[in-house]
């Protein structure tokens, strides 16, 4: 099966220094990666457009999207830095990244809902899983995944949006949104699923086996064994039986055993594994559907390696 890859030059513009991790490099570790896999026939390439500002706003709070708008620096003052936190800033090319990437996002889901694809990665940067509804943090700026999650749900009427997330980190932005949307809204139709290592950054989150919240802590010894059997145990029988009409992934490949983010240590094997089980649920219920975005992942051979071999389980065999 054909899958899209979306990503965009200017992406690399933002740049948060030389020594940060959240570098403009792994985007050429993927590229890299992905030409050396033979996997050319298989991959559709597309650039994303920027995401139209009020689209933001399906996740984000107006004030917080002004702020950042308001404060990011202009494009004529390379020198200028806007910082969010301790660790995340923008530079003169970070507002123009941040569009692409939450528009990748948007992008994906006209493909995929307009069955020119079933499955799309976005090779895009900056992140976005830990940007709240009020608050950028984490590396990430506007919450690409939850704004296409929420874009599917009013364009295109979906009932049921599953999102999960197997970046190292929780995926405290997202969390923060949906639970905002299902607490209005008893009906909102999202089940959240996350494994991330604990206790570790954002050191915010409380276990959950409860939906719309699959949150599903591993230890730092945590090796691929007991990270599959935690998805088989917690997230596989959630999204059976939540039956999604789509499912999203927060793809971060910082558990991986060569990044030095965490002390996890999968292998890229493991990422073929719940690649593959996702892509199971999605064949039986979803029509297929899958929409996975890079999160984080900053070992670079690693990451572009791991990349390949998602990629290869949303093609299928
Ligand atoms: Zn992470």
């Amino acid at each position: 099966m054909t899958v899209g890859v979306i990503s965009h030059h200017k992406c690399n513009g933002h740049n948060m220094g030389e020594h940060h991790p959240e570098s403009p490099k792994r985007m050429a570790a993927i590229q890299d990666q992905l030409i050396s896999s033979g996997l050319e026939y298989v991959i559709r390439q597309y650039d994303a457009t920027p995401i139209e500002r009020k689209l933001i706003s399906l996740a984000h709070d107006e004030k917080y999207i002004q702020h950042i708008f308001d404060n990011a620096p202009d494009k004529n003052d390379k020198d200028a830095i806007f910082r969010v936190d301790d660790d995340t800033c923008m530079n003169a090319d970070s507002l123009p990244a941040a569009l692409l990437s939450a528009g990748a996002a948007i992008n994906a889901v006209d493909l995929v809902m307009g069955k020119t694809l079933r499955a799309v990665f976005c090779a895009t940067r900056p992140p976005g899983h830990h940007a709240e509804y009020d608050k950028g943090m984490g590396f990430c700026f506007f919450n690409n995944i939850a704004i296409a999650a929420a874009y599917a749900k009013e364009k295109y009427q979906l009932a049921r949006i599953a999102i999960v997330d197997f970046d190292v980190h929780h995926g405290n932005g997202t969390e923060d949104i949906i639970s905002r949307a299902s607490a209005n809204n008893k009906a909102a139709g999202y089940l959240f699923c996350s494994t991330y290592q604990s206790p570790f950054y954002p050191f915010k989150t409380q276990e959950s086996d409860t939906p719309p919240i699959i949150n599903t802590p591993l230890p730092a010894t945590c090796k691929g064994r007991e990270f599959r059997a935690a998805i088989s145990k917690h997230w596989l029988p959630a999204l059976e039986q939540f039956k999604p009409q789509i499912i999203f992934i927060s793809a971060g490949f910082d558990a991986h055993i060569e990044d030095e983010m965490s002390q996890i240590s999968l292998t890229e094997s493991d990422y073929r594994w719940v690649t593959d089980e996702l892509k199971i649920i999605a064949d039986q219920h979803s029509d297929g559907r899958i929409i996975s975005m890079l999160e984080g992942g900053y070992a670079l051979s690693a990451l572009g390696r791991s990349v390949v071999e998602h990629i290869k389980g949303l093609i299928g065999n």
